[in-house]
């Protein structure tokens, strides 16, 4: 008989998806859920991707990606973070989900601990479990600011641990991690030797003129592999381009080797199209910023005033994540009636993680008029339920 693996049942839709599905079947509904730029792959990009199928960019690449792409990637981050990184610190992956997976399976083995943000993007522990490893968990507490707390991930380490993942600008909290926190974290995961798995996916999307730091800025020693993507800084969700930078060429070289074994290789023409991406001007990715800027201006001044919620205003990402706990113990249920009742789709906290929840998380990769007419619903909502 025909029986699906334990893996695969152990991996469900995340909450997202569920409330996405739903919405799906209503008529004007808000969609405030979902982690995507509404804004479409600028002009100049699309051409590159029409024009590198015409040059014949239609076949494999080397498995670690087109050399002037990882090039792009390596003058990238020696300029943005004055690292000492070349081409072999690059690998070109099928966005940073692809980049990810190629680092656990790269480092981890069946068994072994990784240590993983609580609330935090809901792929990174479906990951860890379908690899056979176990996720261990640290929090990110509204009290603190949604900030990892070096003593508590201290105290969880075992001689089991083998990684930890951290994520700057953060998905749900929209927090950005300071120097001085990445700098901890750092010397923490060289005295137990840990690889640290840094997702910066959203790093070009800051907001009040912060620095985006990437923690292999303070990593002397110790071994980091970087997740960045096309994805968010260009709108090129769809193109499935990412890449991992790591400090340690060997790291890249087993990624690139496993690469063969599980894509080949990221598709070709969308390569040239993100090398087009990060060699032109960045005006208009510098211009999607400033938007995204302007509505999280507009979402933290809607809910400012409100009573009995809270949240840490936001300084990346596009992600408000707002303390409900005072209306709802359940923010599955919250979201799924938001949802009926006032057509406005919210991601609910608890798919992040235990302590997502009492949480909804809002993304402002929307309209100012879509902020304010979904945010003006989940106030209705929220005075009827009191
Ligand atoms: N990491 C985080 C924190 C994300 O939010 C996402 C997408 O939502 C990704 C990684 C993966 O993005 P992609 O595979 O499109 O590069």
């Amino acid at each position: 008989s025909f029986v699906l693996s334990k893996r695969s049942k152990e991996t469900p839709p995340s909450g997202i998806r569920k409330i996405f599905n739903k919405a799906m079947f209503l008529e004007d509904v808000i969609h405030l859920e979902i982690g995507e730029p509404d804004f479409d792959t600028p002009q100049y990009i699309k051409e590159a991707g029409c024009k590198a199928i015409l040059n014949k960019y239609t076949h494999y690449t080397h498995n670690a990606g087109l050399l002037e792409l990882r090039e792009a990637i390596a003058d990238y981050y020696r300029s943005t973070q004055n690292v000492d990184i070349s081409l072999e610190n690059t690998l070109v992956s099928i966005g940073g989900t692809g980049a990810l997976l190629l680092s656990l399976l790269a480092i981890v083995d069946i068994g072994d601990e990784v240590l993983l943000p609580n609330p935090g993007y809901p792929p990174y522990t479906s990951m860890v479990k379908m690899i056979g490893a176990i996720p261990k968990y640290y929090s990110l507490k509204e009290n603190e600011s949604f900030l990892p707390n070096i003593e508590e991930i201290e105290n969880i380490i075992t001689n089991n641990t083998k990684v930890i993942i951290i994520n700057t600008p953060n998905n749900p909290t929209g927090i950005v991690y300071p120097s001085n926190i990445l700098r901890r974290i750092s010397e923490l995961a060289e005295d137990y030797d840990l690889v640290v798995i840094s997702d910066e996916v959203y790093e070009r999307l800051i907001f009040d003129n912060l620095n985006h730091y990437s923690i292999l800025k303070f990593s002397e020693e110790g071994n980091v592999i970087v997740i960045g993507s096309f994805s968010k800084s260009y709108a090129m969700t769809g193109w499935r381009v990412g890449f991992a930078v790591s400090n340690n060429v060997k790291i890249i070289k087993s990624m690139t080797e496993l690469q063969e074994h599980v894509a080949i290789c990221a598709p070709a023409m969308a390569q040239k199209a993100a090398f087009v991406a990060l060699s032109e001007s960045q005006e208009e990715a510098e211009n999607m910023v400033k938007q995204y800027e302007k509505r999280r201006n507009l979402v933290v001044s809607l809910l400012n005033e409100f009573p009995n919620v809270s949240f840490v205003k936001p300084q990346g990402a596009f992600y408000l994540f707002l303390n409900i706990s005072h209306y709802s113990k359940d923010s599955y249920k919250f979201a799924e009636e938001l949802l009926l009742k006032k057509k406005v789709a919210v991601a609910p906290g608890a798919t992040f993680g235990s302590l997502g929840e009492g949480y909804v998380r809002i993304s402002f990769a929307n309209s100012e008029e879509n902020i304010e007419e979904g945010v003006k619903r989940l106030k209705e909502f929220l005075m009827e339920l009191k």
